[in-house]
């Protein structure tokens, strides 16, 4: 994969990633520009930033599409910024950062454990619960709150001019379920596809996809939540509970399980 900027709609560009097939955005306005995600450790951000300076010599805002480590340890080299996200995100970062990190060092091979180890977790520096709207250089730019999914505080980045949303892994190629709320998440979707005016929607991995993508995806959700509800209700069914093919069988089973732990009133 070459990593280069695509302009996929007006000064509207992502930068797609080897490392975790990770999706970055960027949005120019006249004299100042947004970025979504930050990558994962200083030395992604350094090479990031070095990109963006490709692109564009304005001061930057951020934005944390989530507070999940692939989308937010690259922070610390983009201050000093303003840096958006959602309360929650603030909270989950406080919460499990560290043990993030650990995690991560638990699978990354020897050669890049320096590199986790080095980053400084940097929460969002400004935060909102249900919308916020950013002058990006006389560009308006919507932050939205649309309920939980994939993780609490999953938000989504809209640039109405352009018609375009950036969605973090509220949309996936293939869902994680690990930190999800798959009784919310359809919803929370539903929600997103009534309220934005978008035909173009970014996901934090992978290529932009379109308003139908997002509409397949909420209903094969939906029938997830479905499904788990109905096997929670038969107990009988809770050991076996697959469903069909939409997702793979290892994602069906992590979400089942959260499923039923939000059913049995674990996740509040
Ligand atoms: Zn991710």
């Amino acid at each position: 994969m070459t990593e280069r900027w695509q302009e996929i709609a007006d000064r509207l560009y992502i930068r797609r990633h080897q490392s975790a097939n990770l999706t970055i955005g960027l949005v120019l306005g006249d004299d100042h520009c947004l970025v979504v995600d930050t990558r994962a450790s200083h030395r992604h951000a350094a090479e990031l930033i070095r990109a963006i300076r490709e692109v564009t010599p304005t001061p930057w805002t951020v934005v944390n599409t989530h507070a999940h480590w692939d989308h937010c340890f690259g922070n610390a080299p983009f201050a000093p910024a303003e840096i958006w996200g959602h309360v929650l995100a603030v909270k989950d970062l406080d919460e499990t950062g560290e043990l993030q990190r650990s995690n991560v060092l638990a699978f990354l091979p020897e050669e890049r454990h320096e590199e986790i180890r080095e980053v400084a977790i940097v929460p969002p520096t400004h935060t909102f619960a249900d919308r916020a709207t950013l002058d990006i250089g006389g560009r308006e730019v919507h932050l939205r709150y649309f309920g939980r999914g994939h993780t609490d505080h999953d938000i989504v980045v809209h640039v109405p001019d352009v018609a375009t949303a950036f969605v973090g892994d509220l949309i996936e190629e293939v869902p994680y379920f690990g930190d999800s709320f798959p009784l919310d998440w359809p919803v929370t979707l539903h929600r997103m596809l009534q309220d934005l005016d978008a035909d173009t929607f970014v996901p934090g991995h992978g290529v932009a996809v379109t308003r139908q993508f997002v509409e397949r995806q909420q209903a094969d959700l939906a029938s997830l939540a479905e499904y788990a509800d109905y096997a929670y209700r038969s107990s009988g069914l809770r050991a076996v509970s697959m469903i069909d093919a939409a997702f793979p069988e290892d994602a069906q089973r992590m979400a089942f399980e959260r499923a039923f732990q939000q059913l049995d009133g674990q996740l509040s």
